[in-house]
């Protein structure tokens, strides 16, 4: 039986791109038919223009797309979470709709899984639109990668890569709502080869990141793979305690042995509004920390599903059966 790789792709208002990708896909992955099954699995985060009407002319049309809806925008993370779990591949491979990570890769990557990898991702050669953006993400990948040592952060890579079954079973069961899948992919292991590819602009439509929601994913991508933050705030806490003292006993010798009298209010100031930030920012930490607790608590399911339609894993047939067989085996 030939293996079959499914292509999953997050779409949030891409109406101007998805006919364009799934034309580029077709394009690449016809060719490797005769030795593959393959499938495109299209989720539809929410979007708010015609992606849907589009998805839903391409599945009637073409029997190797799928798409699954989504209630609401749920975010690109949960998407893919999402698209996991209905995909049925043996490899999938996850790439956005707008086509700035060429499909013509896919054939590469296809050939390092066969060659024993469970995760080959793909490597940006020129990665970023500013100067800024490439400052800002290589430092926070350094930090990242410095506080949570158990992870083995693949510099330069993103959510363009082909994941083997056994990776997507282990995502799958990681049930955190506030996910920051390329942590996950550290955290998971697995064997991991890179490929390298041009990022290429957008075919066409905008950005649907902005500022707050990359501070959003900066922050979940720490908060949830390390408490070096809150361990900076007491060691930070010890120091400033320290320092206090030191300059207690320098303040009182002052005082004592030459007789000085201390300037109170402008000392004072400073070691209130000092102290006061800093109890602030450990509080801030700490009710991040708290936020994320809170939210994984009440266990609420990270996606709902409105429609899906296609050739997709039917997990809830699967459970059913699996059910039976235990039912059977007792
Ligand atoms: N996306 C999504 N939900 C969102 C935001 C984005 O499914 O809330 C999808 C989007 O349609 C695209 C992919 O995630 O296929 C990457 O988004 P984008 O190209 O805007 O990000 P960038 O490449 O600029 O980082
Ligand atoms: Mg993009």
């Amino acid at each position: 039986m030939k293996k079959r790789v499914t292509i999953l792709t997050p779409v949030y208002n891409e109406e101007e791109v998805i006919e364009l990708f799934h034309r580029a896909v077709t394009d690449v992955m016809t060719p490797l038919a005769d030795r593959y099954d393959w499938d495109i699995l299209f989720i539809n985060d929410g979007s708010t223009d015609s992606s849907l009407e589009i998805m839903r002319r391409l599945q009637q049309r073409d029997p190797c797309v799928g798409f699954v809806n989504l209630s609401r925008n749920f975010g690109k993370e949960i998407a893919m979470l999402a698209g996991m779990e209905y995909a049925g591949g043996d490899a999938v491979v996850t790439i956005d709709a707008d086509l700035q990570e060429p499909p013509e890769v896919i054939p590469k990557m296809i050939a390092r899984w066969e060659e024993g990898f469970d995760d080959v991702y793909g490597s940006r050669l020129r990665k970023y639109p500013s100067a800024f953006r490439r400052f800002t993400s290589t430092a926070y990948h350094r930090l990242l990668a410095g506080i949570s040592r158990d992870m083995d952060l693949t510099e330069n890579s993103g959510d363009f890569r082909l994941l083997d079954r056994k990776c997507v079973d282990a995502l799958i069961r990681i049930r955190e709502t506030q996910r920051y899948t390329k942590g996950l992919y550290a955290l998971i292991g697995f064997r991991k080869c890179p490929v390298e590819y041009d990022i290429k602009p957008r075919a066409a439509g905008k950005t649907k990141w902005n500022t707050g929601k990359l501070i959003k994913l900066a922050v979940d991508g720490i908060t949830s793979h390390s408490v070096m933050p809150l361990r900076l705030a007491s060691m930070l806490g010890i120091i400033t305690s320290i320092t206090a003292f030191i300059y207690l006993i320098y303040v009182l010798m002052k005082a004592l042995i030459k007789g000085d009298p201390v300037a109170g209010y402008p000392t004072l100031m400073c070691v209130i509004l000092f102290l006061g930030g800093f109890i602030l920012l450990a509080l801030g930490i700490i009710g991040e920390y708290l936020g994320r607790v809170f939210i994984e608590t009440k266990r609420r399911p990270p996606y709902f599903v409105s429609e899906a339609c296609g050739n997709f894993r039917d997990r809830r047939a699967e459970a059913s059966d699996n059910d039976k067989k235990l039912r059977t085996e007792i």
